[in-house]
Order: structure tokens, then C-alpha cells, then sequence
């Protein structure tokens, strides 16, 4: 039984850990490289064959985490998709979506290349094989126990990081081995959050895959930086100017859309325009107003008295290319939210070219921003981008409000590992920079828990004595010479070729 992990391995984007149980291939997740990742390690080819894969287990419906499930499709996978019914309702807006970019990504560089006399490329996959795609999905329900094959079962419990968003119980058994509970946590949510309930607890797990997105910072509060957003408004509307916020569509879009709507029922906001400028934040706003099962108990009150929390006086959702140029002429008292999330793509590359000149106007980061993002630059103070072709001066005010976060931040991954009745056997650490996860490996060394940080390519292996992990190097040298019969007086070469030998057996075991 082994995990390979081969993506979102000392990175945050790509999330994809290969389990290899019972000959049977599973994959945690099959996510999109983006940014800086993207260029370095390429989406295109997988190093493993997706015809030989049996499972997708998904965790959310995230384009880092979904994002080459069409590929693996136009490749040849025709096994099954699992992930909570949520998750395949998001998935179908965003994949397609997903395609859509590609296509015109590809169109945009084949105009270059047709140019240069180079070949036409294929875009990575379309919106048709991505819709496609989408019948090989299997929705299930938080908290049932599904029976995946004989040597899997996976439980969904809520991760609270976004609608249907799941922390995967995955219970394994290889042949007369003893079964181990695996958890994965894929992305981990903050508590508190709008609209969604908090991320469910977990009593057990022998091995753990962790995110450590935030394992370096904490955030703090909420509802502070919501606070902090109404205030940005009302200094940025008095300079004249309007408020840009780049947001991923799907999930915190719908979140700011609550906090506004919580400060317009309060009247302390008031007469504000929101543009929603994301075809894909509309549709994703109406797999939300379907799920509102999953919500919690604040928004359910809220439902029940009547009111749409998503929805109020002032907010336009811009489906067409025309009206979304025609905010362009919006100069002040706008609140414009587009995607995409990290500014790498989509409208929002308008609307900072057309706002991040202007001293009057403020851009809020409202998530994660990965290296090598225009977003990241933003946020690390570039003086000067470039947006199609053109150097923007950055002259705008630039916050970020971390608070508001889909991640736990470091405290809230803590506390939610220590409501674990025991110790994991060992936390394999993904998701995160270097940084990050340096400093929470740490952390969790501090407080005696086991921990790893897990590298691309690298391979776990789960219940053997021989772990070719290289941490427990000292301990596992110490049990290889124990097996190894008549140790006393053997020269230094023989022992060599002993150990050699222990090495071999236990190889070919796996
Ligand atoms: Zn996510």
C-alpha cells in the first residue's frame, strides 16, 4: 500500500496523491497547476497512465483540485469521479468553464504562432470534453460511509473551506494486512465563515495528508476583516475612486456578497453598486441557493425570515462582454468583484488595468495569492505591471484582507489536529510553500507530533517496515541490521552486501 504524491508537493496549486491499493489506482484529487507552477511543471502530460486509473476521490471542487479531471478524460480514464453532491454541481459550471479558458488561451497563442510560422497548439482540453467529462461523476452525501471497492471505503466529512468542500475518511485494507484509516484533509476551512458551516472534526486517523496553506500566519478574525472591507469602501468611495476585488468566483464571491448584504440590511451601506462581473459567479451563486442544506445556521435563519443572503438592492451579475466593458465607465462609487481569483486570467485583468493607475481606487486581495501571480505582485508591491502587453503603473491603494481566507490559518490547523484522540502514526504534509511548511513542520515537531513535508514524485509507503521515507533513516538502519543473521565479524563489504539484500526483499514486496 503506497501513496505517490504528485502534486501540490511543496507547492499550492496541482493537488493530486496517488493511492495504490489492491492493484487498483485512486486518486486524491486531480487538480490544475496554475501560476508560477503551471509554467515550470506543465499541465499536459501525466507521468502515470490515466486509462490504468480506477477512482478520482475528489475533496472540492477547486480548479487546482478538479482541474485535469477533463484531461484525464481526453486521455483515456473512464473509471469513476466520487465527491459530495455539491461538489458535482460546482464542478459542472466550473469545469466547463475551466475549458473554455483553455480554448481561448490556446486561440490566443495560436494568433502568435500562426504568426511565426509555428504549428497550431491544442488547447488543453475544451468545454465540450470537460461537460463530457462530467458523466463520470458519482455525487454522494456528507457522512455515508461508501464502499469503494474491496479495500476501500471513504467517508465525506465537511471541510468548511467551500460549498460541498470535503475532508476524505478513506478506510484501507491491502490483502491480510490490517486496515489503516488515511485522512486527507485537502483544504482545510477557516471557522466562522459565511455561509458555510465549519470544518467537521475528525477522532481518529493512522496517517495523515495535511494542508498547510496558512502554516506560517495567522489571519485573524472574520468579522474584522469584514469591518475592514466596509471601511476600505466608504475611504475609497470619499477619494472618488472604486473598489476592485479580485476573487475567485465560485465561494468567496458569495461570501463577500453575504457580508455586503449583512451591511446594506444594517444600513450601513447604503445605495452601493456591487458589480458582479463573472458569468461563472452567477451560475455558481445558483448551485449555492440550491445547496442550502449545507449552509449553517446563521444563513439558514436567515432563509427562513425571507432573506436572500446573496442577493440585494444594488448588485449586478454582468453575464455579457458588453456590459461588462460598460463598467469601464463606472470612474467612482463602484464595488466590482471579478474573477479570476489571482488576477492570471478572466475580466478582473480589465478592470485592474482600467483601476490600478487611478490613486483613488483601492484593489482588495480577498485570498490566497500564489508566487509568480499578477495578483502576487500586486500584493508584493510592484511599482509597474504588465496587462495585455501595456505597463500599469500601480498607483491604487492595496489591502489584503487575509481574515477572510478560505484556509484555517496556522492556530486553526493546530486546533483542529489537536481534537485528534491520539497521535497519527505520521502527518505527510502537502499544500503550502516552502516557507510555510517549514515553519508548521516545526510547529508540529514542538509538540511531538510526527511530520513529514512530502516532495513531487516522492512515495509513502503505508504499513511496511521499511519506509523509504527518509526521515526514520537512523531507525529503520537499526531494524534492518537486527534482521540481518550473524552481524558479529562480518567486514565492512559483506555487511554492505547484507543490507543490500534486506533492501532487495523488501523492494520486491511491494
Ligand atoms: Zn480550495
Amino acid at each position: 500500500m503506497k501513496i505517490e504524491f504528485y502534486g501540490a508537493a511543496k507547492c499550492v496549486t496541482g493537488s493530486c496523491h496517488i493511492l495504490k491499493i489492491n492493484n487498483k489506482i485512486v486518486l486524491l484529487d486531480c487538480g490544475l497547476y496554475q501560476g508560477k507552477d503551471a509554467r515550470e511543471k506543465g499541465n499536459e502530460e501525466f507521468n502515470f497512465d490515466p486509462k490504468a486509473v480506477d477512482y478520482v476521490i475528489l475533496s472540492h471542487a477547486h480548479i487546482d483540485h478538479s482541474g485535469r479531471i477533463p484531461l484525464l478524460y481526453k486521455k483515456g480514464f473512464r473509471g469513476k469521479v466520487l465527491c459530495t453532491n455539491g461538489t458535482r454541481d460546482l464542478c459542472n459550471i466550473m469545469l466547463p468553464d475551466s475549458g473554455y479558458i483553455q480554448e481561448s488561451e490556446a486561440e490566443w497563442k495560436n494568433r502568435k504562432r500562426i504568426r511565426q510560422g509555428l504549428e497550431a497548439i491544442e488547447p488543453l482540453y475544451t468545454s465540450k470534453i470537460a461537460e463530457e467529462s462530467m458523466n463520470l461523476f458519482r455525487g454522494v452525501n456528507y457522512g455515508e460511509l461508501i464502499d469503494v471497492f474491496d479495500g476501500l471505503k471513504v467517508r465525506f466529512k465537511d471541510a468548511g473551506h467551500l460549498l460541498g468542500s470535503a475532508i476524505l475518511e478513506l478506510y484501507v485494507k491491502e490483502g491480510q494486512e490490517e486496515e489503516v484509516k488515511i485522512v486527507y484533509t485537502g483544504d482545510l476551512g477557516n471557522v466562522n465563515k459565511p455561509i458555510i458551516r465549519d470544518p467537521e472534526y475528525i477522532n481518529y486517523a493512522d496517517y495523515l495528508i495535511m494542508e498547510t496553506t496558512y502554516g506560517d500566519r495567522v489571519h485573524g478574525d472574520i468579522d474584522w476583516a469584514f469591518k475592514e472591507l466596509i471601511n476600505i469602501i466608504k475611504i475609497t468611495f470619499e477619494r472618488g475612486g472604486n473598489v476592485v476585488i479580485p476573487s475567485f468566483s465560485v465561494g468567496r464571491t458569495q461570501e463577500v456578497l453575504y457580508a455586503l448584504n449583512k451591511y446594506v440590511e444594517n444600513n450601513e451601506l447604503k445605495d452601493i453598486t456591487v458589480f458582479v462581473d463573472s458569468p461563472l459567479a452567477a451560475n455558481a451563486t445558483e448551485v449555492f441557493e440550491k445547496w442550502t442544506e449545507y449552509f449553517d445556521e446563521e444563513t439558514k435563519k436567515l432563509l427562513y425570515k425571507g432573506i436572500d443572503p446573496l442577493k440585494f438592492k444594488g448588485v449586478k451579475f454582468t453575464t455579457s462582454i458588453q456590459d461588462s466593458i460598460e463598467i469601464n465607465k463606472t470612474q467612482k462609487g463602484a464595488i466590482i468583484i471579478s474573477a479570476s481569483g489571482m488576477c492570471e486570467a478572466g475580466r478582473i485583468k480589465h478592470h485592474l488595468k482600467h483601476n490600478l493607475w487611478r490613486r483613488e481606487s483601492s484593489i482588495v486581495f480577498v485570498g490566497y495569492q500564489a508566487e509568480g501571480t499578477l495578483g502576487r505582485a500586486i500584493l508584493d508591491g510592484e511599482k509597474k505591471v504588465r496587462i495585455f502587453g501595456e505597463t500599469i503603473a500601480v498607483n491604487a491603494k492595496i489591502y489584503s484582507l487575509e481574515g477572510l481566507s478560505g484556509h484555517a490559518d496556522r492556530d486553526g490547523l493546530i486546533n483542529w489536529l489537536d481534537k485528534l484522540m491520539e497521535k497519527p502514526k505520521e502527518i505527510l504534509l502537502v499544500h503550502g510553500d516552502e516557507k510555510s511548511q517549514n515553519s508548521f513542520n516545526e510547529l508540529l515537531k514542538s509538540k511531538e507530533y510526527k511530520s513529514r513535508i512530502m516532495d513531487i514524485g516522492e512515495t509513502y509507503y503505508i504499513n511496511e517496515d521499511f519506509n523509504r521515507s527518509d526521515q526514520n533513516v537512523k531507525h529503520r538502519i537499526i531494524k534492518l541490521l537486527n534482521s540481518i543473521d550473524n552481524i558479529e565479524g562480518m567486514n565492512k563489504e559483506d555487511l554492505i552486501k547484507e543490507i543490500g539484500k534486506v533492501i532487495n526483499r523488501n523492494d520486491n514486496k511491494k
